[in-house]
């Protein structure tokens, strides 16, 4: 998720935080924030809850958040590993970078605070965040996977609200077990990145200095989609 090439996205808050932040959206402004946030182009928004214990962890006083992913284009990723494409793919995430700060100030202009978690700040795991949401899975190849694809890059706002529609257990676990069986990515990669456990070894994968996309371009969830090998995997668990 953390991709050496995207330089930092300045602050483009055009609205204030309240001084007396609500906690409370009610069902008619979700729905409208929801539409909001696919209208920017953000192929779908999560929830986390963070818990005590993961605020101890990361020493952080703040625990609502909205997960928004958005596709990364399959044509830059289609381009072999080059300056040029990680350029690309930097463009891309300042643009949904800055959309990312009107859904902020559409929060704020409802009363509720919001901030961007900033994704090059490393001062905690954006991706233990977004599993926090039990709507994801880290597969093999180290990619953070939603059901709307594997191929998604991730903003995060953290907010007052409290009542977010966060989901209380994971249905997606099951792709670990599919990944054992898979191995596609370790086997076609060009830079034989992986080690003996099957874990990527992150200073060979070259996807993080030259955009390096070949195991998610090969990988079964990107080629025939999340419902479609859910499907065969649970016709072939029934036999
Ligand atoms: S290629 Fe196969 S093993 Fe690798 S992440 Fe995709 S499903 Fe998992
Ligand atoms: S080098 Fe490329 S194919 Fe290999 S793990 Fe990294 S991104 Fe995937």
């Amino acid at each position: 998720m953390r991709f050496r090439y995207h330089h930092p996205i300045p602050n483009f808050f055009k609205v204030e935080n309240p001084i007396n932040p609500l906690t409370t959206i009610s069902e008619d402004l979700l729905n409208e924030l929801e539409e909001f946030i696919l209208n920017k182009g953000f192929v779908g928004v999560s929830y986390s809850k963070l818990s005590d214990d993961f605020k101890g962890m990361w020493d952080i006083d703040w625990d609502n958040i909205l997960i928004l992913k958005y596709e990364m284009s399959e044509d830059i990723l289609k381009m072999k590993p080059s300056k040029e494409k990680t350029v690309l793919e930097d463009k891309e995430f300042q643009d949904f970078g800055h959309r990312t700060f009107d859904i902020v100030d559409f929060l704020r202009k409802n009363d509720f605070e919001a901030d961007l978690i900033h994704p090059l700040d490393d001062t905690v795991s954006l991706r233990s965040i977004a599993m926090q949401s039990n709507e994801c899975v880290i597969t093999r190849n180290n990619m953070c996977m939603f059901k709307e694809g594997i191929n998604l890059g991730l903003f995060m706002i953290k907010t007052s609200i409290k009542n977010l529609p966060y989901k209380k257990e994971n249905d997606m676990l099951w792709v670990e077990d599919f990944c054992s069986t898979c191995g596609v990515c370790i086997d076609r990669c060009p830079e034989n990145a992986f080690d003996e456990d099957g874990k990527v070894k992150r200073k060979v994968c070259t996807a993080h200095k030259e955009g390096c996309s070949k195991c998610v371009l090969l990988c079964p969830f990107f080629k025939r989609g999340y419902d479609k090998v859910k499907k065969r995997y649970d016709r072939k668990k029934v036999r």
